[in-house]
């Protein structure tokens, strides 16, 4: 059952989105990451296994499928 941890809202939607984590400083972007969307707020729920397998990959010595470049922007 899902319940948005931002709204509260108990309604998602599966989608397939990418998102970047930081690793001790040095972003990546993961693509392909199957998560339920909150359909009031838009914020990511991945499951167990899913943040199990992002660490995995994030985290192996697996070489990223292609590397992008990034700008960064500070907020403030
Ligand atoms: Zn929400």
């Amino acid at each position: 059952m899902f319940h948005c941890n931002i709204c509260g809202s108990g309604e998602a939607r599966a989608e397939i989105v990418e998102e970047v984590f930081n690793l001790n400083g040095k972003h990546v972007l993961v693509e392909g990451i199957p998560a339920k969307v909150c359909a009031r707020c838009g914020d990511k729920t991945f499951s167990r296994e899913t943040t199990e397998k992002i660490r995995r990959i994030v985290h192996g010595h697996l070489e990223p499928a292609k590397s992008v470049p990034m700008d960064v922007f500070e907020y403030a």
